[in-house]
């Protein structure tokens, strides 16, 4: 297969930087394989030591993650690690390459290992993958969901499990460090500013995100509303007879998959395309039933359908599916008010998604901005706001962006970024709320600044909304 690389990792000298999941699972499967690999960490906790402890056979450096270990013939870096660390230009000076967990999974495979459908873009990945795998599954394939969730995608590779096929979630970083990475099909979903502190710039990002495409085999499938996605398609480099396939909340031309009537169809994968569309599955299949969610499955059809998946396994495959916690869940009625949370609407581009599915909306937003700007979001949605609550670090972009497109819209920004905020936040929601109208949970922020992750944000808004209904 393109791009298979062979590796000898016998006696080998490995860094791997971070001592996160997919640190320990990279460092326990190449020292399996006779790697001599020494783990680094800036930091030097408790935990990191105790989990330390448990590598037998694997040195651990805690406190110091800068300087390049003796004799280093590769870095494995974890995702979240930025290109601009300090080990990473160490490493460069040395000239050691730098590659990630999803490059050691990709060199791991075997000869006949399950091919892989990739699946990327800012917004909408888990449900896209996690929604391709109950497809496949529906089809009576052995798959699983893995990369950016799940098993650690090495650990997947490695284990005895005989997979036919893999959904693989993808995130820019993954890509970033996975250069020879080559997939049967992939999709990126949409293409929106994120993360750019990152990546430094939008094309940098773009360009990661594009990598997906490289040497794909069957598919490259695309957003024909993002036009920034069909430009990655055209620049990517793949085998000779691989497709450009769009996916469109319209009617779909040739080639394309789309809506016609409240139904999914494809245009792409029938015989005889210019004439015959099949039909999928209804909207009404799709949970939740929201525009963004049905380009989703859509995505997740695509390529579902380039692995040769029947049409009936993706209609199976799309009612079976339930989506991941946080993602525009209902929460409560209380007083005639819908509390919906959305804290996996880490970024405006996702925000923009839901705060587009309710009206009127009380908003609550705001934690950790990642460069991001808001005035194209909040001109979007101001004829739709009855209020604002704001949260968090940067908030003041958002009511910043607020006073510029939407003055007569009232806010509430609370100056404390200590945990029990979010009450407090939701206590305000519930003031500026009316019967029938959505206090909507959608931070468009990163949520680090105030909670361990967007689960806990969540869960700390249930939390609160129970406590008004008690
Ligand atoms: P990711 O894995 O890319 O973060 P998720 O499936 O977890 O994506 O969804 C993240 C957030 O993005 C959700 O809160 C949802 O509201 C929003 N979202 C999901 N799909 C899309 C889409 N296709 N376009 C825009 N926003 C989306």
């Amino acid at each position: 297969m393109g791009g298979r690389q062979v590796t000898s990792w016998d006696g080998m000298r490995i860094t791997v930087a971070g001592l996160g999941v997919s640190g320990v699972s990279v460092a326990r499967a190449l020292a399996g394989l006779g790697a001599r690999v020494t783990v680094v960490d800036g930091g030097d906790s408790e935990a990191l030591r105790e989990r330390a402890a448990a590598l037998d056979g694997i040195t651990v450096r805690l406190g110091d993650a800068d300087t390049l270990p003796e004799g280093t013939g590769l870095v494995v870096t974890s995702p979240g690690w930025k290109p601009t660390s300090p080990l990473f230009t160490a490493a460069a000076e040395a000239g050691v390459d730098v590659v990630g967990d999803v490059e050691i999974a990709w060199r791991l495979r075997g000869p006949d290992a399950a091919p892989w459908l990739a699946v990327t873009g800012t917004n909408g990945k888990t449900t896209t993958t996690q929604m391709l795998a109950s497809i496949l599954r529906a089809a009576g394939l052995r798959t699983a969901a893995v990369g950016n969730i799940g098993t650690p995608i090495v650990d997947v590779v490695l284990s005895e499990e005989p997979y036919d096929v893999l959904a693989v979630e993808l995130s820019s970083y993954q890509l970033h460090w996975a250069p020879s990475l080559r997939a049967h099909s992939a999709a990126v979903l949409n293409l929106a500013p994120d993360h750019l502190d990152w990546h430094g710039s939008m094309e940098a990002y773009a360009a990661d995100k594009g990598r997906i495409y490289e040497g794909n085999q069957v598919a490259c499938v695309y957003n024909a509303a993002d036009k920034a996605t069909e430009d990655l398609v055209r620049e990517a480099d793949v085998e000779e007879g691989c497709r450009a396939i769009g996916f469109t909340l319209g009617t779909p031309g040739p080639s394309q998959l789309g809506v016609v009537d409240g139904i999914l169809v494809d245009r792409a994968f029938v015989e005889n395309r210019q004439k015959n569309a099949q039909e999928l599955a209804e909207v009404g299949d799709v949970d939740p039933p929201a525009p963004h969610n049905i380009a989703n499955a859509l995505a997740a059809a695509a390529l579902a359908r380039a692995f040769g998946v029947p049409a009936t396994a993706v209609r199976d495959g799309l009612r079976a599916f339930r989506p991941d916690a946080h993602r525009i869940a209902h929460v409560a009625d209380v007083d005639g008010v819908s509390y919906v949370d959305d804290s996996k609407a880490t970024n405006t581009h996702a925000a923009q998604a839901s705060l587009a599915a309710y009206e009127p909306i009380v908003w609550i937003a705001g934690g950790l901005a990642k460069g991001a700007t808001f005035d194209e979001l909040v001109a979007g949605a101001a004829q739709r706001l009855r209020g604002v609550v704001l949260i968090g670090a940067d908030r003041a972009l958002i009511r910043d962006a607020l006073a510029r497109h939407a003055p007569e819209v009232p806010v509430v920004d609370l100056d404390r970024t200590d945990t029990g905020a979010m009450l407090q936040a939701v206590r305000e929601a519930r003031r500026l709320a009316r019967p029938g109208d959505t206090v909507l949970l959608a931070p468009a922020c990163a949520s680090m600044d105030m909670f361990a992750d967007y689960n806990k944000r969540g869960d700390a808004f249930a939390e609160a909304v129970r406590e008004l209904g008690a």
